[in-house]
Formats: C-alpha cells, structure tokens, sequence
C-alpha cells in the first residue's frame, strides 16, 4: 500500500479540477432542498426555508450549522436556487442573513422572491447585485441567465392545484448545467399536466437534462410519468417533497426518491443517447 500511495497522490493532482469532471454529486438535505457539487462549483436547491409545518422534513440542525459555518461539504456555495415563494421552500430572512455570511454566492430566484430580500437588503448593493431574479409569466417564453460556471434556464411551470389555486405563485423548473458539464433539473412544485411544458419543447431539447429532482407525485400519475420520460426525457430522476410519513405506494415502488437528510447519488455524465432513462418502474 505504502507503495502505491505517490502513484495516487499524483494522479490526483494531475485531474483537472473542474472542467472535464466525469460526474456530480447531489446530496439530500430535506423536502426539496439538494446540495449539488460538480468539481469546484456547488449549488443548492430550495435550502432555507421556514417550516416543513409538521408534513415535510426540515434540514436537520447539524446540517444547517454547518450550512451557516460554511463549512464541508457547505464550503464555497456558489448559487443558490428557489424554486418558488412558499414557506416549505423559501425563507427570505434567512438567505438574506447567508448572503452576508456567503459573500461570494449568488441567489437565483423568482421575482417574487427577490422582492422580499430586496427590502431587507433595502440599498446594500453587494447584495442587491448578487440577486438573479426571473420575471416570468404563466405560458410565457424561458428565460436564461449566466453566473460565472453556472449556467440557468428557468421557466414558469404553474404550482400544483392548477388551474383553480396558488395561480399567484411562480413556480421555476430551473435547468442548470455547471462547468458545461452535468445538467440538472429541479421542478420546485410543478403542476402535473403535459400542456404547461409542450409549449416549451424547443427549449427541452436543446439540452439534455442528465438528472431530475421532481416533486416524487410525478411518479404516482401517469402524465407525470410521461412528461419525465417523453416530454422532458431526464436521463434520471429522483423524487423530492416526500412526507416525513413515507407514502406506502412510493415506499413498496421502485422509483427512486430521497427521503433521508444525507443520503447522496452520483450523476454520471452519459452521452446523450435515445435511450430515455430509467426513472424506475
Ligand atoms: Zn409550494
Ligand atoms: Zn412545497
């Protein structure tokens, strides 16, 4: 062993550190907050938020100590994305108080979300500019945004309960592709119903989406099945939003879903293929 520990070392020193990585990493911190790291850049989806109200698990308190101690693996975040404004995905305060420890990360964010740190923030400018907000409208065109390696495309997906509720809420399936390399896809609440995401299916093409994390209800329905597998064609999907109270249909199934603070997948970066993935049956 000794022997072949400088062989290691040195090829360890010799791998590129960001853009030629072969995989990604998503760690699961709760309901529908993922950490995801690909080489030297590292995101995280929904991860302040004010109350899993007693349904949905909460970051537990390790976790988020080290989130606010910036410490491994929460060290050197570079964006962070909300899905939408709801208490279960969003606390304002909050990511207000991480972008003054955070000085560096930046918060991609629907409009909505970006108004209340913006009266927090009232004229603190190094805040203000890191905000990436998204103005987007029901059924209207995806928009793209670009910081540093990070590359964002968000369009408004109505929230579920459409057509009669939360029609208020924008609600971002964000698409993010890091150091040109893995694409990830978050869908926040994302109503389930294939008319929403075929007026956008130029845009779904012109990426390959290598995993998704949608709510796990997509799993449970059919046209939620199909707009995974065939309107969105993921190459793989992990549920997120499960109940603290594991769905006996979800838990006796074989698709793939996080439910534990922690527990990790890795993403590998296949060429794109016509093969539409396996979101487990
Ligand atoms: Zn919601
Ligand atoms: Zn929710």
């Amino acid at each position: 062993m000794k022997k072949i520990a400088p062989l290691i070392a040195t090829l360890l020193l010799a791998t590129p550190a960001s853009a030629h990585e072969t995989h990604a990493d998503a760690t699961y911190m709760a309901n529908e907050a993922v950490l995801v790291v690909q080489g030297d850049l590292k995101i995280m989806f929904d991860p302040f938020y004010q109350s899993g109200f007693g349904t949905y698990p909460e970051v537990p308190d390790d976790m988020m100590k080290k989130v606010m101690a910036q410490s491994a693996p929460f060290d050197g975040i570079d964006g962070i994305f909300v899905s939408h404004v709801h208490g279960d995905h969003f606390d304002g305060p909050q990511i207000y108080d991480y972008m003054q420890i955070n000085r560096d990360v930046h918060v991609f964010l629907p409009e909505q979300g970006a108004n209340y740190i913006r009266e927090l923030a009232r004229d603190d400018d190094q805040i203000l500019k890191r905000l990436v907000s998204f103005k987007l409208t029901e059924g209207g065109a995806p928009q793209k945004q670009m910081r540093g390696d990070i590359e964002a495309d968000a369009v408004r997906i109505p929230h579920s309960g459409w057509p009669t509720g939360r029609r208020d809420i924008n609600n971002i399936v964000f698409r993010v592709t890091l150091n040109d390399g893995v694409t990830v896809m978050h869908m926040g609440d994302a109503d389930i119903n294939d008319q929403h995401y075929a007026p956008h299916e130029e845009h779904w093409r012109a990426k390959h989406t290598h995993q998704a994390f949608p709510p796990y209800w997509y799993f449970g329905n059919e046209e939620g099945r199909s707009i995974l597998t065939q309107r969105l064609k993921v190459g793989h999907a992990t549920g997120i939003h499960v109940p603290i109270k594991l769905p006996r249909k979800l838990a006796v199934s074989d698709y793939d879903y996080f439910s534990k603070p922690g527990e990790s997948r890795v993403i590998y970066l296949p060429e794109p293929t016509d093969d539409i993935g396996d979101i487990g049956q």
